[in-house]
């Protein structure tokens, strides 16, 4: 057994004496095959499995604000169709479980290893799915310039790097661009975190997405959604039907 560990091994082996790994969910110290997330942590992981539904409670959640947006605008026109929006979770955030530590620890604490490990999670889900084939462009929900420069990195960035990589899609940062800073949004209710949101994004200066067919909005967490719903209709100028946006989130908020 011995024989078999690598030199990797031991250099991981020798750092867990000096400083040991903790599971990010529980707290407990890792075993040496173990990245991030304890063995039993992992297995009860809430995962959603969203990514092999075409329709699902966070779809119908996205595609209801997709919806009433365009029923607003065409009131007594017609209404143009709009491809039917896809949305994945790798599993639903429960702020009473341990679980909400995956998110935090990206966010407020620079742990993007740990962001990437659990994107990889999602996308090879999303891959295996097949729903998401087409996905050609990726878009994370930017930062306000001000954040990103206090935090070092966008975690929307973190994640939707690692889902570019894996679906063979262009990660595009120079599509979207925020504004301004919205105020933290777990105490709002939907109507003012639609507010709150609407008209803090903005399109770069020349921003094309020209020959894309479906693009994946990706963010950390989905709560109600208005978030990347604000990032969508802005995309949608440049990107009117039949091209397909798409979500894709670390965690949802709901279940
Ligand atoms: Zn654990």
């Amino acid at each position: 057994m011995i024989n078999r560990l690598s030199s990797q091994d031991w250099l991981t082996a020798f750092l867990d004496v000096l400083l040991p790994r903790k599971c990010i969910v529980c707290g407990g110290v890792l075993s040496l095959r173990e990245k991030h997330v304890c063995i039993k942590c992992l297995g009860d992981l809430p995962r959603t499995f969203y990514s092999f539904m075409e329709r699902n409670r966070m779809s119908e959640r996205f595609n209801d604000l997709v919806q009433r947006d365009l029923d607003s605008r065409s009131a007594g026109g017609t209404a143009i169709p709009v491809p039917y929006s896809l949305a994945a979770a790798l599993f639903y955030y429960r702020a009473s479980t341990g679980y909400r530590n995956i998110t935090k620890s990206l966010k407020y604490h620079g742990n993007k290893a740990a962001g990437r490990y659990f994107a990889e999670m999602l996308v090879e889900e999303m891959v295996a799915s097949g729903l998401y084939h087409d996905v050609d462009a990726v878009i994370p929900v930017p930062l306000h310039w001000s954040r990103r420069w206090s935090r070092g990195y966008n975690q929307a960035e973190v994640i939707g790097r690692v889902m570019a990589k894996i679906l063979g899609a262009e990660l595009r940062l120079d599509v979207l661009k925020r504004k301004r800073r919205t105020r933290t949004q777990t105490k709002l209710s939907i109507e003012r975190k639609v507010a709150n949101v609407s008209g803090a994004f903005a399109l770069t200066k020349n921003a094309s997405l020209a020959g894309k067919s479906h693009i994946l909005l990706v963010d950390d967490v989905f709560t109600t959604g208005a978030t990347v719903h604000a990032c969508y209709e802005v995309i949608r100028k440049i990107a009117p039907p039949p091209v397909k946006i798409s979500v894709a989130t670390l965690a949802c908020v709901g279940e």
